[in-house]
């Protein structure tokens, strides 16, 4: 049987993960309203921006139903904006009354637009624990792990700073592999989906 992953479709590079995740052999579908959460094995937050996400999570009433199912256990793999928000703490969070929410997947303390107070956005290739030979990365207003939990496994760093983690069945990277070509991180998250990782 092949495995349903969902990608939040409420705001974000959504399209670049659905075609990522088919290319990895996964059955991908958006999920935009409760019930298509319920109809997927994993989900996927994509790169956009992590206080509108945040806001539209409440407007679609999915907020409630997504922490729920992380507490759960679902896995989920969440791209830049997606990574803030699979924190259990995020600083930075925007500005009062529209923050950025943490759903809790991940212990650990995020900090939003890190990179984006030195330098917009930047690419390069960096060693990621588990793939085969470094992962070119691309950086855009990225947030950076400050803080870890005792669980957690760190995956790649740039520089001094934490940029890809995982817990159990859950991901993260302050980069975002769905916006090139290479396949390796979706297709390890695949991998984790169906327990062969
Ligand atoms: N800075 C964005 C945020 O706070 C993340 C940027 C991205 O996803 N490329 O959500």
């Amino acid at each position: 049987m092949s495995l349903r992953v969902g990608v939040l479709a409420l705001q974000g590079d959504t399209r670049e993960h659905l075609a990522a995740l088919r290319e990895a052999g996964a059955e991908a579908s958006t999920v935009r309203r409760a019930s298509e959460l319920d109809a997927v094995d994993a989900l996927v937050i994509p790169g956009g921006e992590s206080t509108t996400m945040s806001h539209l999570l409440r407007e679609f009433e999915l907020l409630e139903p997504l922490r729920t199912r992380l507490a759960d256990g679902m896995p989920a793999y969440g791209s830049c904006a997606g990574m803030i928000l699979l924190a259990t703490e995020i600083l930075d969070a925007g500005a009062e009354g529209r923050e950025a929410v943490p759903l809790g997947g991940i212990d650990m303390t995020v900090r939003r637009n890190a990179f984006g107070r030195q330098v917009d956005s930047f690419e390069g290739d960096i060693d990621f624990h588990g793939l085969d030979g470094p992962a070119h990365a691309v950086f855009i207003r990225a947030p950076w792990v400050e803080r870890v939990g005792p669980d957690v496994q760190v995956l790649a760093r740039a520089g001094d700073h934490i940029v890809a983690v995982r817990q159990r069945r859950v991901l993260a990277t302050a980069f975002h592999p769905e916006m090139t070509g290479d396949r390796r991180v979706h297709k390890l998250f695949v991998d984790v989906v169906a327990h062969r990782a």
